[in-house]
């Protein structure tokens, strides 16, 4: 079963005050398509991943034959980070976080905004292309920001994660050219809390089941 593209479950112009249309659908159907391609293309031979779902081929990268774990991490990390971001992101609802993610975002980093500025400087301080995002450590239960080069996803580094932000110019330059602060300050208001909310409770009813 060769991984697919995703629907993105919104209109490419339904965020459109934050993120313009057009940059919608170059980066889902150009960008993330690129990234299933080459995914496919490059575990074509190796039908021991015919099963394996794109979360455990990461988790699991240095089960991944040496010739081809570098193209695995690039394009198979692409292929999960943008999965998820279309899941986080969507038409604006006005909604802040709620139940156990309001707890743990308390908990964790002392209240949403400093949560807030945390994750944003994280993402501006990303030298050249790079992702930030709110992980959660399975183990430890605690919820963490982290700014990760290029398509590498936290489940690299044996954590899951939540949100998703994606500062590869790709994703704003048409709108907001070399203005990566304007554009994180355009994203926290497309970002779907129940959604993340979601994430983060089946994440940890997975984890008290396999305890
Ligand atoms: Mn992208």
């Amino acid at each position: 079963m060769a991984y697919q593209l995703p629907l993105l479950g919104y209109s490419y112009d339904a965020l459109e005050r934050s993120i313009d249309g057009e940059t919608m659908r170059l980066h889902h159907d150009k960008h993330h398509r690129g990234y299933v391609d080459l995914l496919n293309k490059t575990i074509a031979n190796y039908p021991q991943f015919d099963n394996t779902t794109i979360e455990d081929l990461l988790k699991n990268l240095n089960d991944v034959p040496e010739e081809i774990r570098a193209d695995v991490r690039a394009s198979g990390g692409g292929h999960a980070n943008h999965e998820l971001l279309w899941k986080v992101i969507g038409p604006p609802d006005g909604a802040t976080p709620k139940g156990v993610l309001a707890e743990k975002i308390k908990n964790d980093f002392g209240t949403f905004e400093s949560f807030q500025e945390k994750l944003t400087e994280a993402a501006v301080k990303v030298f050249g292309s790079g992702w930030a995002f709110l992980a959660i450590d399975l183990k430890s239960q605690k919820l963490e920001v982290m700014s990760l080069p290029n398509q590498d996803s936290p489940l690299l580094h044996g954590k899951s994660p939540l949100l998703a932000c994606d500062v590869w110019e790709h994703s704003y330059y048409l709108k907001y050219q070399n203005r990566r602060p304007e554009y994180l300050k355009a994203w926290w208001n497309v970002v779907q809390w129940e959604a993340a909310k979601g994430r983060l409770e089946s994440l940890l009813h997975e984890a008290l089941m396999t305890r």
